[in-house]
C-alpha cells in the first residue's frame, strides 16, 4: 500500500464563498435594499441591467433607476417594471421582491425582458407580414380569371415571397407525362420551362402520393436523408438544384368542393434553391400548400369561366350571325325601299308632268290618287281631295252626270265618254274621260283608274272640217242640181238633136252628175246626223213594214241585176225613226245588190235576241236584230271593221265600177247608234256577207202580261 499516493482531499468551499459565487454569476439582477429603498448591494448582472457601475448605484435610492409603480413596494409575485435609461431605448424588466429578507433588508430580483420582448414582436411582425403577403398573392391569383395569368402570377409571387431561385408550375397530363408550363427563375439560373421531365423523375407512385396531398421539402438533395436515386440527383445537378420544395396542385372536378375524393392531381408547385442548400421552414411549406390550394380553386373557376366563355362565344356567334342577317335584311329592305321611292318618284314625275288628269278611285268612290293637273285644271289640290268621296269633290249636279259611268266601271267594264266642262281658266273644254276598272286576281273590283284628256283642239278642228264640208256641199248642191236638170233637158232632144257621140257624152255627164249629187247628199246626211243637229223622231214601228219599204225602193235595181230579194216574215215592233231606219236598210240592200252576182239571192230578216229587262222603265227593252244577207263577193276579214268608217272601201276601184261613195255604211252606223243599237258584219270571201244591226224592241208590258 506503501507508495500509494493518497489523493489530497479537496476541501469543499465555504457556504459564504458559494453564495458569493452564485450572487456574482447569477444572470438575474439581484439588488439588496434597506428599509428606505436605498441600494445596499448589487451583483454584476444588476449593474449591467441598470447600466451603471456598482459605486454609482450603492447608497442611491432605487427609485432613481426604476420607474416604481404606484403600489410599490406591495407587489406580489412577478411584475413588469421600466428601467430608467440616460440614453437609448427604455428597458423592461420583470421583477420580484422579498420583503424583510433579513431584518431591515429587502431583496429585489430583476430579469431583463427587452430582448425577449423584441424577438416576440419581431416574430409577430413576421407572421403578420406573411399573412398579408399570402392574402395579397391569393387575391392576385383569385382576381385573375385567365388561366395563364393565374399561373404566371402564382410562380412570380411565390418566387418573390420565398426568395427562391426558381419557382415553377409543372402540369401533369392525363397520360402521366408532364412538363413545366410556367416558371419564374433568377437570370443566373438555367430556365427549365417546356422541358419534358423523364418518366423516372415523376413516376406513377409519386403521382399517387401527390394526389393524396403529399408535400416534399428537401433541404439538400445530395444528403442521405433525401434518399434520392442517383439518376434523379443527376437530373437535379443539371438544373443546379440544391434544395427543393414540392406541393401538389389538386383541382376539384366540381367547384365548389364536394368531397375530397373528387380531387385530381392537376400539377405541382415547385420551388428550387440553386445557390445553396436551404432548410424550408414550416411557414414556407404552409404558404406553398395554401397557394397550391388557391391555384386549384382558381383553376376550377377559370375552367368554369372557360366553359361559360365557350357558351357565351357560341351564343355571341349565333347572335352576331342573326345580327348580320338582320343587317343584311335591313340593307336589302332599305335598298328596295330606295328603289321603290325612286320608281315612285319617277311615276309621280310622269303622272304630274302629263297634260291629263290621272286619278285612282277606290270602290267606295273615294279619291286615292290625283296628279297635279287636278290643281291646274279643276283647282282641286290632290292633297285636299285625297280620300274624299267623288260626290263631295264634284258636287251633286256634276256627280249625277258622271255617276252612271262610275257604276258601269265598278261592274268591271271599261268606260269612255266625252263631256264639256268649264275649267279653272274659265273656258269651256271638251274632255274625253276613260275609266279603267282595277280588277284583282280574285276578280274583285278594287276601284278604277280615271284618265281625262282635253280634246278641245281636236273637236274644234273636227267642227271646222264638218262646217267646211257642209258649206262646200251646200254650195255644190245648188249648181249641181241645176246642171243635172239642164243635162236632163238636153237629153230629151227638145233643144235640138245631138249626134250619137254627143248623146253618149251627155249620158256620161248625166251619170257622173247624178253620182256627184248622190255624194253631196250623203256627205250632208252624215254631217247632219253626226253633228246631232237633227233629232231622231222615234216611234213604234212594225219591223216588217220598214223592211218592205226598203225592198220596194231597191226592187227595180235588183230586178235589173236578176237578183231575188227574200223577206222573212216577222211581227216585231221597234222603237225607231222610220225614215232613217228605211234609209239604213236601203243602203245595206243597195250594197248587197251591188256586190252580188246576177241570179243570186238576198235574204232580209228581223229576229229577236234574248230578252233583257230594264226594271226602271215601264217597258221591256230587248234588241231586234235586222240582217241583210247576200251571196256576193264577201269582205276580207281585216276590213270588217274599217268599212264602217267614212270613205272606206275594200277596193278603191269599187267607186268607179259600182258607183259608190264610201259613205253608205258610215251613215248606217250613225243611224243605228242614234237608236242605241249596234251594227256589224260577218262575211266569207266569195260566199257572201251578212250585215246585222240591232234596234230596241218595244213591248207594252201590260198587253204582254195579259195577252
Ligand atoms: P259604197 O258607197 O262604196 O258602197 P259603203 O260605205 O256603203 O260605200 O261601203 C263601203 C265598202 O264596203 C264598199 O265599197 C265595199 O267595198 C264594202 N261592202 C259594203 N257592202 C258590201 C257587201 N254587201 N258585199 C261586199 N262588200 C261590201
Amino acid at each position: 500500500m506503501a507508495g500509494a499516493k493518497k489523493s489530497p482531499r479537496k476541501k469543499s468551499p465555504s457556504k459564504k464563498i458559494l453564495f458569493e459565487a452564485v450572487f456574482r454569476n447569477s444572470l438575474e439582477a439581484i439588488i439588496i435594499l434597506d428599509k428606505s429603498d436605498r441600494i445596499m448591494e448589487v451583483n454584476p448582472a444588476a449593474c449591467k441591467l441598470l447600466g451603471r457601475k456598482k459605486k454609482n448605484l450603492l447608497n442611491h435610492k432605487i427609485a432613481d433607476f426604476l420607474e416604481l409603480p404606484l403600489n410599490w413596494p406591495q407587489v406580489q409575485g412577478r411584475a413588469k417594471i421600466k428601467i430608467k435609461q440616460d440614453q437609448g431605448e427604455a428597458k423592461i424588466a420583470e421583477y420580484s421582491q422579498v420583503q424583510n429578507l433579513l431584518p431591515s433588508y429587502n431583496l429585489l430580483i430583476l430579469q431583463d425582458m427587452s430582448s425577449f420582448q423584441n424577438s416576440a414582436i419581431a416574430e409577430l411582425e413576421l407572421h403578420h407580414q406573411r399573412v398579408e403577403l399570402f392574402a395579397e398573392v391569393t387575391l392576385k391569383i383569385r382576381q385573375s380569371l385567365q388561366l395563364q395569368e393565374i399561373l404566371q402570377t402564382a410562380v412570380s409571387e411565390v418566387q418573390r415571397i420565398l426568395q427562391a431561385d426558381r419557382v415553377l408550375i409543372y402540369q401533369v397530363f392525363t397520360n402521366g407525362t408532364g412538363m413545366p408550363i410556367r416558371e419564374a427563375v433568377l437570370p443566373e439560373f438555367k430556365p427549365i420551362l417546356g422541358v419534358k421531365f423523364p418518366e423516372e423523375v415523376f413516376p406513377e407512385d409519386y403521382r399517387q402520393l401527390y394526389s393524396q396531398g403529399r408535400v416534399i421539402a428537401i433541404a439538400d438533395v445530395r444528403s442521405t436523408d433525401a434518399n434520392l436515386a442517383e439518376c434523379l440527383i443527376e437530373f437535379m445537378d443539371e438544373w443546379q438544384i440544391k434544395s427543393k420544395l414540392v406541393v401538389p396542385i389538386l383541382q376539384n372536378a366540381q367547384f365548389p368542393k364536394k368531397t375530397p375524393r373528387e380531387d385530381r392531381l392537376w400539377g405541382l408547385l415547385i420551388a428550387h434553391q440553386c445557390q445553396a442548400t436551404r432548410t424550408w421552414t414550416d411557414f414556407e411549406l404552409e404558404l406553398m400548400r395554401q397557394l397550391a390550394d388557391q391555384i386549384g380553386i382558381a383553376l376550377s373557376q377559370a375552367e368554369l369561366l372557360e366553359n361559360l366563355e365557350g357558351l357565351v362565344a357560341e351564343r355571341t356567334a349565333k347572335l352576331s350571325q342573326a345580327n348580320h342577317n338582320l343587317q343584311q335584311e335591313m340593307s336589302d329592305r332599305l335598298e328596295a325601299e330606295a328603289a321603290l321611292r325612286h320608281s315612285e318618284e319617277q311615276l309621280r314625275l310622269i303622272a304630274n308632268g302629263l297634260p291629263v288628269l290621272i286619278a285612282y278611285v277606290d270602290r267606295q268612290q273615294h279619291y286615292r290618287f290625283n296628279n297635279e293637273a287636278y290643281k291646274i285644271w279643276l283647282g282641286l289640290s290632290p292633297r285636299e281631295i285625297q280620300n274624299s268621296h267623288l260626290l263631295k269633290v264634284h258636287g251633286e249636279t256634276e256627280y249625277k252626270q258622271i255617276k252612271p259611268h262610275i257604276e258601269t266601271v265598278l261592274t268591271g267594264e271599261m268606260v269612255t265618254y266625252e263631256r264639256d266642262l268649264i275649267l279653272q281658266d274659265g273656258c269651256m273644254h271638251s274632255l274625253s274621260i276613260t275609266y279603267i276598272p282595277h280588277i284583282q286576281e280574285d276578280h274583285i273590283i278594287q276601284g278604277f283608274f280615271a284618265l281625262t284628256s282635253d280634246i278641245s283642239d281636236r273637236k274644234a278642228i273636227e267642227r271646222m272640217k264638218d262646217e267646211f264640208i257642209s258649206v262646200v256641199s251646200h254650195e255644190l248642191r245648188t249648181p249641181l242640181t241645176s246642171i243635172h236638170s239642164s243635162l236632163k233637158i238636153l237629153a230629151t232632144g227638145k233643144l235640138g238633136s245631138l249626134s250619137k257621140k254627143g248623146q253618149r257624152m251627155l249620158q256620161i255627164a248625166d251619170e257622173q252628175t247624178e253620182r256627184l249629187v248622190h255624194l253631196v247628199n250623203n256627205v250632208l246626211d252624215l254631217q247632219r246626223i253626226q253633228s246631232g243637229k237633227i233629232t231622231m223622231n222615234k216611234q213604234a214601228a212594225q219591223a216588217e213594214e220598214l223592211i218592205l219599204e226598203a225592198v220596194q225602193t231597191m226592187e227595180t235595181l235588183a230586178q235589173e241585176q236578176a237578183i231575188r230579194i227574200s223577206i222573212q216574215p216577222n211581227n216585231f215592233i221597234v222603237w225607231a225613226d222610220r225614215d232613217y231606219i228605211v234609209q239604213a236598210l236601203t243602203n245595206l240592200l243597195s250594197n248587197a245588190i251591188k256586190f252580188s252576182p246576177p241570179n243570186s239571192m238576198i235574204v232580209i230578216s228581223a229576229t229577236k235576241n234574248h230578252r233583257q229587262t230594264n226594271g226602271k222603265q215601264q217597258q221591256t227593252v230587248s234588241p231586234i236584230t235586222f240582217a241583210v244577207q247576200d251571196q256576193g263577193q264577201g269582205i276580207p276579214e281585216d276590213r270588217l271593221e274599217t268599212i264602217f268608217e267614212r270613205f272606206q272601201q275594200v277596193d278603191s276601184s269599187d267607186s268607179r265600177k259600182k258607183g259608190g261613195t264610201g259613205l253608205g255604211l258610215a251613215i248606217c252606223r250613225q243611224i243605228v247608234e242614234g237608236h242605241g243599237g249596234q251594227i256589224w258584219v260577218e262575211s266569207c270571201l266569195d260566199k257572201g256577207s251578212t250585215f246585222y244591226f240591232t234596234l230596241p224592241e218595244l213591248i207594252q208590258l201590260e198587253s204582254k202580261d195579259h195577252g
